[in-house]
């Protein structure tokens, strides 16, 4: 897939957000903007060009990924300022990058990466919310799910303010994706070329279900009841 950075203010051609010029968008068949949430790819993580074996790495270890592309207007053309891909991939590939060049270069990228993108205030207060939504998640969830929506938003320009109002609807919104990318097959249908409304269709119901479970109270033996679909090898 291929997302572009828009070149003017605008809207969400399905869910009617205002999207920034320099946002990252979707562009349809009729060039109409869609946010990143509408087309399921707000999980994903930015990885700008310039390192072409972790960005070669990565691609190969994201189901998911898509191209950012930046029109050049002076130029005629657009340039490719990276890829998004699914952090597990980007920490995947760049353990392979530190096992096999200089380690202490690779990790400090590592360093940088995360400390630009996670605001450990937000991240906190987002985790608790989620707690207080879901007590039944497994262990370690609410702040996977905090710490992606954090990311989320860094990657829009102007968004991190709003992204502080935290709501209950955005903690549901955060919950509810992380559910669908990471407890059921979805992300696989659409590598496999379904089109997003029918892959959505196909795990609404399951998504529910584990939602309904998660809101559980949790019980006296904690967590380890937690209903977790496909045990630990879900586990990032
Ligand atoms: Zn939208």
């Amino acid at each position: 897939m291929k997302v572009h950075l828009s070149k003017w203010d605008t809207t969400c051609e399905e869910c009617g957000e205002n999207l920034k010029k320099g946002d990252r968008i979707w562009l349809d068949l009729k060039r109409k903007p869609h946010c990143l949430d509408c087309v399921e790819l707000s999980h994903l993580v930015f990885l700008p060009t310039g390192n072409s074996a972790l960005t070669r790495r990565a691609k190969k270890y994201s189901t998911l990924w898509a191209e950012v592309l930046k029109s050049n207007p002076s130029k005629q053309r657009t340039e490719r300022q990276g890829l998004l891909v699914e952090d597990t991939a980007l920490e995947r590939a760049q353990q392979d990058c530190i096992s096999d060049a200089d380690p202490r270069e690779a990790r400090r990228e590592r360093d940088h990466r995360r400390r630009e993108i996670i605001d450990e205030e937000y991240t906190q207060r987002f985790t608790e919310e989620i707690r207080k939504l879901y007590p039944s998640c497994p262990a370690g969830r609410e702040i996977e799910i905090a710490e992606h929506a954090c990311m989320k938003y860094s990657g829009r320009v102007g968004r991190a303010a709003d992204a502080k109002e935290l709501n209950p609807s955005s903690v549901h919104l955060a919950s509810h994706a992380h559910i669908r990318h990471m407890e059921t097959g979805y992300d696989m249908l659409l590598a496999g070329g379904w089109g997003r409304e029918d892959a959505r269709e196909k795990f609404e119901a399951r998504i529910e279900e584990i939602e309904t479970a998660w809101s559980k109270p949790r019980n006296r033996h904690g967590r380890e009841q937690a209903v977790d679909s496909h045990g630990e090898d879900t586990k990032k």
